[in-house]
C-alpha cells in the first residue's frame, strides 16, 4: 500500500509535545516500511522520525501552532485559520493522495475528522485521546454513523468514553523492541515518566516516593512548569530528580536501571507508552487503574493497579514491587506490543476500510 500518515498538530515530531504520539507514529512508520508500504508522513516543521528508509518520505509544513485540547475547556470551539497546522497538514495531506490508497490521521482534531465526509477516498482515524472536547466528540459520532471502521482506538477503556462506539476497533501500540534493553538490575531508584501536566499525576508519585523515604527520577517533557514548580515547592530540595527530556535510546537505558515506574493517570489515559516501554527494559509498574494501564499491567504478574487517587494503596502496592518477575514485564511486551504485532492490526483494519471505498 502508499499511506499518507498526518502527525500530531501539537508540536513537531521529536519536540515532545506531542506526547505518546509522537512515538506511536515512528513505531508504525517503522513496522508498516519493514512490510514494504510506502508511507508519506505529513508533520509539523522541524519534524525528525527516529528512522529513515527508502519506504518513508517526511513532509513537513509550517503553520500556527494550537492549544492541546486537554488543557482548553471542554466545551471550546474550533475555528481553525487557513494557517494553522492542522489545517496545513491536512491540504498537503489531500494533495498526496492521488497517488496513495488511504490516509491515516493521528491528529485529535475537528478538521481532519469532519473531512471524511466531504471525500470520496479512505481517512482512517487512530483516535489518541478518550473524550476531552465536545467537538470532537460530536463530530466522531457523526462520521461514525456514516463510516463505523474508519475509526480505531488504543485500548477499550479509551472507546468507553464514546458510548456511541459499538464494537470498537482496538488496536494497542507497538513498540520497536530492538531499542529497548531489558535490566535485570532490581535494587535501582523508583521513577516516573510523562508529559510533566496536571492530567498526568506527578504530585501523587511524589507523594509516594517521599512516604518511601526516596527520591523520583522524573524523566519526560514538562509542559506545564507552573504545576511542577508547584509539586517541587510542597517537597524539601532535591526530592525530584528532574532527568529531562531524552531521546528514546537514552532514556530506555536510564529507565530500565529502575527499581519500578509509578505510574499516576488522573485522567482516562489512551493507552499509557510509558508503561510498556518500562516494562520492555523489565521494569514493573505500580498504577492508577485509570485508562490504558488497567488492559496492559496483569495484577500481581507484570505490576499491580490500584483504584484511581488512592495513594496509601499505592504506597502499599509499591512496597510489594520485589515480588515481581521483571522477565515477565519484558515477555508480555514481546507477545502483545511490538512494532510487527501493531502494524498487522493496522494492516487488517486498513484493507477493510479501503474494500469498502473500493
Ligand atoms: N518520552 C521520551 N523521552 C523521555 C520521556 C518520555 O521520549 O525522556 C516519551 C515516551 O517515549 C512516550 C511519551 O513521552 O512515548 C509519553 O507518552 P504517553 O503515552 O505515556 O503519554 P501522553 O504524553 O501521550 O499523554
Amino acid at each position: 500500500m502508499r499511506l499518507i500518515i498526518i502527525s500530531t498538530p501539537i508540536g513537531f515530531l521529536g519536540s515532545g509535545k506531542g506526547g505518546g504520539v509522537e512515538l506511536t507514529l515512528n513505531s508504525l512508520v517503522n513496522g508498516l516500511s519493514k512490510q514494504n508500504h510506502f508511507i508519506n508522513v505529513v508533520a509539523p516543521n522541524h519534524s525528525k522520525l527516529s528512522q529513515n528508509s527508502i519506504f518513508t518520505k517526511l513532509v513537513t509544513v509550517s503553520g500556527c501552532e494550537q492549544k492541546s485540547w486537554q488543557h482548553q475547556d471542554y466545551f471550546t470551539k474550533t475555528n481553525p485559520s487557513k494557517s494553522s497546522i492542522v489545517n496545513v497538514m491536512f491540504e498537503k495531506a489531500i494533495s498526496l493522495m492521488k497517488d496513495c490508497d488511504a490516509i491515516i490521521n493521528l491528529s485529535y482534531d475537528f478538521l481532519p475528522i469532519s473531512k471524511t465526509l466531504d471525500v470520496d477516498y479512505p481517512i482512517l482515524h487512530l483516535i489518541s485521546m478518550g473524550d476531552e472536547s465536545n467537538e470532537v466528540r460530536n463530530i466522531i459520532s457523526r462520521v461514525y454513523s456514516k463510516y463505523p471502521n474508519n475509526f480505531a482506538f488504543h485500548t477499550k477503556t479509551q472507546a468507553s468514553d464514546y458510548p456511541f462506539i459499538k464494537d470498537p476497533i482496538i488496536l494497542g501500540n507497538g513498540f520497536e523492541l530492538s531499542k529497548y534493553s531489558f535490566q535485570e538490575k532490581k535494587n535501582g531508584p523508583l521513577a516516573w515518566v510523562g508529559r510533566v501536566a496536571p492530567e498526568k499525576g506527578l504530585e501523587d508519585a511524589v507523594y509516594v516516593a517521599n512516604e518511601m523515604g526516596e527520591k523520583l527520577n522524573v524523566w519526560g517533557y514538562v509542559q506545564d512548569k507552573e504545576y511542577a514548580s508547584k509539586i517541587e515547592q510542597s517537597y524539601p530540595s532535591g526530592q525530584i530528580c528532574w532527568k529531562g527530556f531524552l531521546p528514546t535510546n537514552k532514556f530506555q537505558k536510564e529507565l530500565g536501571q529502575c527499581r519500578a515506574l509509578i505510574n499516576t493517570p488522573k485522567w482516562n489515559e489512551a493507552y499509557g507508552n510509558v508503561v510498556v516501554e518500562a516494562m520492555a527494559c523489565g521494569v514493573p509498574v505500580v498504577a492508577y487503574k485509570k485508562g490504558g494501564p488497567g488492559e496492559i499491567i496483569q495484577h500481581g504478574e507484570t505490576g499491580f493497579l490500584v483504584k484511581a487517587d488512592d495513594k496509601e494503596n499505592l504506597l502499599l502496592n509499591l512496597k510489594k514491587i520485589d515480588s515481581i518477575n521483571r522477565k515477565k514485564c519484558r515477555e508480555w511486551v514481546e507477545n502483545n506490543a511490538s512494532s510487527n504485532i501493531f502494524a498487522d492490526k493496522v494492516v487488517s483494519w486498513l484493507k477493510k476500510v479501503i474494500k469498502e471505498y473500493e
